[in-house]
């Protein structure tokens, strides 16, 4: 036990608000704790290219608030073969790093898994993405900025939609998970919402926008996730204009731009929470696990079961609630 003397940390996969304060976290830990901290740039693609740098406590400073990752992101081809895991293994050793923390979603954690299971090199994974779509932690990094950064999208979008009087359709991240959209939408008090997990007819929609229409609402926002079965917000637009050729519909992609920011308050205790503790049960011998949060309480859950599982995020109430919401 606790004989890890080098730890490397590295984002991998989207990068989302609260990386760099989840970095912050894990380094400075690790030298409170009296190891050696290695950033690895690239995520895995770092690993096969030998981009290493030695990191203390001013490596982070003044890296909390902001948004991106200072390590960089990658998506790398080559460590999903057993011969590019062998070089990053090989490369690792040579820069004596024997504990690994990796920051990033569930290709991060599939990656972190083979590598684990093939070599001797402890890792723990903290899940960092805006989508919220892991097992094992009710909050992902990232995703309570982003909701807010939509939300904010949101409000500005209702002043001119409620001035002109029109139907507006906001297309929001998730291509698996409707977590952005459903939050962002009751929280920006969205007429509808359109999900992955859950198919709206087309017609279902005109249906709920006939009812607002005739209950004088002077503007109509539906937020549609960018996986909804409907094929995204230009196709659920085209379609209802087609019925109601009055109305004045307008499509806005939010796109890359939930991405970024600096992160929420509830981001930066989040992560710096996910860091210290990957931190603290690595060097307590623990390995294959994922950081999560569960109520207010931080949990590890095994690689194997995060990977294995889907957790389905959305209560049927809230559900309920963005419907009861829009009346
Ligand atoms: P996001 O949720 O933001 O997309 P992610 O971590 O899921 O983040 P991916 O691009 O899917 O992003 O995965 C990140 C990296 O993890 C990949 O570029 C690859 O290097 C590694 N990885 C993914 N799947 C595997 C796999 N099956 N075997 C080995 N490595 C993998």
């Amino acid at each position: 036990m606790n004989t890890i003397s080098n730890i490397g940390v590295f984002t991998s996969g989207g990068d989302a608000p609260g990386m760099n304060a989840c970095i912050r976290a894990v380094v400075r830990t690790a030298v409170y704790e009296g190891k050696k901290v290695t950033g690895i740039y690239h995520g895995y693609q770092g690993m096969l290219d030998g981009t290493f740098v030695e990191m203390n406590s001013r490596s982070v400073s003044n890296i909390i608030q902001k948004g991106g990752t200072i390590l960089k992101t990658a998506r790398c081809i080559e460590f999903r073969t057993p011969e590019g895991r062998a070089k990053a293994y090989e490369n690792l050793k040579a820069q004596g790093i024997d504990g690994l923390v990796a920051i990033g979603g569930d290709g991060t954690f599939t990656g972190a898994d083979f590598f684990s299971r093939e070599y001797d090199i402890p890792v723990m994974c903290i899940p960092g993405t805006i989508d919220n779509d892991l097992y094992g932690s009710d909050y992902t990094l990232g995703y309570d900025t982003a909701t807010n950064t939509v939300i904010d999208a949101i409000d500005k979008i209702r002043d001119t939609a409620a001035s002109h009087g029109r139907l507006f359709f906001i297309e929001v991240m998730g291509r698996d998970s409707g977590c952005i959209a459903l939050n962002a939408g009751i929280a920006g008090g969205a007429e509808a919402i359109m999900l992955p997990e859950k198919e709206t007819a087309i017609d279902e929609l005109i249906d709920l926008l006939e009812r607002a229409a005739f209950k004088q609402k002077t503007s109509t926002i539906v937020i549609v996730a960018e996986g909804d079965k409907n094929g995204g917000a230009y196709n659920v637009a085209k379609r209802v204009k087609e019925k109601f050729d009055y109305y004045d519909t307008k499509v806005s992609i939010l796109g890359h731009l939930q991405r970024g920011g600096s992160p929420s308050s509830f981001d930066r205790v989040l992560a710096s929470r996910m860091g210290y503790a990957a931190v603290k049960h690595l060097l307590q011998g623990k390995t294959r696990m994922t950081v999560g949060l569960r109520g207010n309480e931080i949990i590890l859950t095994p690689l194997e079961e995060a990977l294995n599982n889907k957790e389905f995020k959305l209560s049927n109430d809230m559900l309920e609630i963005s419907q009861i919401m829009a009346i």
